[in-house]
């Protein structure tokens, strides 16, 4: 793998090792005047659990298990100093004694643990999504529909204390410190960059005065909470906006903080509205550790390295070289609470890995639903999941071992039942073993590395290529049959769909069948989407290429440019034509993921992939596809035609063990086959696991 060294090259650096013992990750750390017992930070994040019933006890559970999993520190979600700076009607905001008694419960959680805990303060500023907020200057971000008011001079002081009280306030709860978030193109952000700061007072004008507003901040904080609570500043180690801060103003900008008394800077990545993805899974990991060494180099307090850093290997290489003194983990955190318990034992094969899909964290926070996670859907329900003994302990025949399977089966045999999974084919992961092959989506095998682990771990039976008949399944005198049988992909009907240039996805992902140089894709689902990326990246995945990745989406990794954007570079020149198609009429991709969906059309937009809604398929013959939009006939002289027009459920052994007077329980796309994910299927799953 590929990432920055301290003195800003990309380089081959992270191997991964193996036999490594995470010294480094595991070493205690002095900071301020607190010691963490490691260096593993669980970053700040979103969760909207304040909105679901009973959420003081949920918040406590949740954070209270991550400090039981032994991270060296949390940090909160960001609470506002003022109303005005919520993330959106209804977010946290601490700004009266009167709240007190919910964040007690949260800290006092962690504490007992033997964890530490850090109230983060956001002022959301113009991406408050609330029809009064507020900003340096007028002028609307792109990414909210509300238009911020200019702050006068007096309500800017005014702001000032409002973090100093907060930061108070967290005192007083009983926090271990305080995190000012300075990055991701919130209020303070938009202070420090020209671009949103058009101000004539003393906080705006030239760079000096662009710091001011932060850096008062910094002092009004440290003056209220005194020198023993930790002071951490978020600040932002590139804008990756235009007109944002070049890499020697970010420099001297950590320089400043560390002066003005912050006891460690944490390090964002990009505004909210920047053009490039930060954390997606089409980031290499570790990809923005030139970013952070810049800052690191500026000051002698720690600073913490964050986005895409999800396994202990990198973390500790990161540390190791130098390019950071911490990691902050937000996702990979939800993922496994108990991430740092296990680096620390050493069975880091047994870590539940953030594959940095976005699907059940922030797709949903840009939703409107509460955090949770695709690969432990536990994470935000931790009360929802006490999970008993098996009294009495009972034989389960598991078939299938996709993620449905072998979530059920991991699950349930932690509880002491004795599982047998059948698979007829020749290895574990069903759908994953397709997932796993599209671009960008190569953390799909670090998730197989652990169902295989856990598999093997909690004394699962395994049968691999072994097509397990309804008959030996009753003979077998199991208590329960689950079935996870998983779907079939759907076959469309028109002339010529068994034509020889029809393929299905599964041909394409699964058997590599060879494909020719002109594609029609019949589908634009999640599939659809990936097999495109697929045929145009040729089995390339630039998501394991930091430089290949910053020179597409046009990221400056030598400091010198405002914001640290330069124009993109196509690196790859276009191997195939492919179109995507579907029935529906208007724009292709609507139901992506609302985080990555954008990435992946950008990707595709770029690689130069027609994409027809409103579309009737006629025929396949020699010539190629036959369809017509709106009556009008057309032919696209295509070599193959790749199906990806969703899927059937997969229930014929259900059936035949009905026949035979048994009713298995069905999971996974055997139950629901539409719009299955393996969020859907994993949390289904385990919630079966739980309640058998
Ligand atoms: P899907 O999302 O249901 O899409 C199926 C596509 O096939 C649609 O575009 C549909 O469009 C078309 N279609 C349906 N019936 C058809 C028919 N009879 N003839 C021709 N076309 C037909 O299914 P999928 O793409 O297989 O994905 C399965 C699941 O995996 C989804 O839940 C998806 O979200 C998830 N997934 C997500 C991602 C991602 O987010 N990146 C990636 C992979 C999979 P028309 O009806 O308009 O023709
Ligand atoms: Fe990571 Fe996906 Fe879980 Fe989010 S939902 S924490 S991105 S694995």
């Amino acid at each position: 793998m590929q990432y920055a060294t301290a003195d800003g090259q990309v380089s081959d650096a992270i191997k991964g090792h193996p036999m490594n013992n995470f010294s480094h990750l595991l070493a205690p750390l002095e900071l301020g005047r607190t010691t963490l017992r490691n260096r593993m930070v669980m970053g700040a994040m979103h969760t909207r659990l304040e909105t679901l019933d009973r959420p003081v006890e949920r918040l406590a559970a949740f954070y209270g298990a991550r400090a039981k999993g032994e991270v060296g520190l949390i940090l909160t979600g960001g609470y506002s100093p003022t109303p005005e700076g919520v993330m959106e009607a209804g977010s946290p905001l601490l700004n009266s004694e009167e709240q007190l008694g919910q964040h007690r419960a949260v800290v006092d959680a962690v504490h007992d643990h033997g964890g530490q805990i850090v109230l983060q303060i956001l002022h959301a500023g113009r991406y408050a999504k609330v029809p009064d907020c507020v900003a340096p200057s007028a002028g609307k971000a792109r990414i909210n529909r509300f238009s911020p008011r200019a702050l006068s001079t007096a309500e800017v002081w005014g702001i000032v204390d409002a973090y100093a009280r907060t930061a108070e306030l967290a005192r007083l709860a009983g926090y271990d410190g305080v995190e000012i978030m300075g990055s991701e193109g919130y209020l303070i952000n938009e202070f420090t960059a020209a671009r949103t700061n058009q101000r004539d007072d003393a906080f705006g004008g030239d760079f000096d005065a662009r710091l001011r507003f932060p850096l008062e901040i910094i002092g009004a904080v440290r003056a209220r909470i005194g020198a023993d609570m930790m002071l951490i500043y978020r600040i932002s180690a590139i804008d990756l906006v235009e007109d944002g801060m070049s890499g020697s103003e970010t420099a001297e900008f950590a320089r400043r903080i560390e002066l003005a008394g912050a006891d460690a800077i944490n390090t964002g990545v990009g505004w909210h509205e920047a053009p490039v993805p930060t954390i997606a899974a089409s980031v290499p990991r570790a990809a923005w550790a030139f970013a952070v060494a810049n800052v690191k180099r500026a000051v002698s307090i720690p600073v913490i390295a964050s986005n895409r850093i999800n396994a202990p290997a990198v973390a500790e290489d990161l540390i190791a070289s130098g390019i950071a003194d911490l990691v902050s983990m937000a996702r990979p955190l939800l993922a496994d609470p108990d991430f740092a318990m296990k680096t620390r034992l050493g069975v880091v094969d047994e870590i539940s890995p953030c594959i940095a899909c976005n699907q059940a964290c922030l797709d949903h926070i840009f939703t409107e639903r509460s955090a949770t996670c695709l690969v432990n859907p536990r994470a935000g329900h931790e009360i929802e999941f006490a999970s008993k003994r098996a009294d009495p302990v009972k034989r389960v025949a598991v078939v299938g071992a996709g993620p449905a399977g072998m979530a059920f089966a991991i699950n349930a045999a932690q509880r002491g039942y004795r599982i047998t999974l059948f698979e007829a084919a020749d290895e574990l992961g069903g759908q994953l073993n397709m997932a796993k092959v599209a671009s960008g989506k190569s953390e799909f095998n670090e998730l197989l590395r652990y169902f295989r682990a856990m598999l093997k771990k909690t004394g699962v039976d395994v049968r691999l290529g072994y097509a397990a008949s309804a008959r030996e399944l009753v003979s077998g005198k199991f208590a329960e049959i689950v079935l996870a049988t998983g779907v079939v992909p759907r076959k469309p009907v028109f002339d010529g769909v068994d034509h020889p240039k029809v393929l299905s996805y599964v041909d394409v992902l699964l058997h590599r069948v060879a494909v020719g140089e002109r594609v029609a894709i019949i589908g634009a689902g999640g599939i659809g989407f990936d097999v495109a990326d697929f045929l145009v990246a040729d089995h390339a995945d630039d998501s394991r290429d930091v430089t290949a990745f910053l020179r597409t989406w046009g990221v400056d990794g030598t400091h010198s440019t405002p914001g640290g954007v330069v124009d993109p570079v196509q690196v790859s020149a276009r191997r195939r034509a492919v179109y995507m198609l579907q029935r529906t009429a208007g724009p292709l991709g609507r139901h992506l993921g609302k985080s990555t969906g954008w990435i992946l059309k950008t990707r595709l937009r770029n690689a130069g992939v027609q994409m027809i809604g409103g579309a009737s398929y006629d025929r396949v013959d020699d010539e190629g596809l036959h369809y017509h939009v709106d009556g009008e006939p057309f032919t696209l002289a295509v070599d193959n035609v790749v199906l990806c027009a969703g899927q059937l459920s997969n229930r014929t052994l259900h059936g035949q063990l009905r026949e035979l007077g048994v009713n298995a329980t069905l999971i996974g796309g055997a139950d629901v086959a539409s719009e299955l994910d393996a969020l859907r299927a994993i949390d289904q799953a385990t919630r079966l696991a739980v309640a058998i």
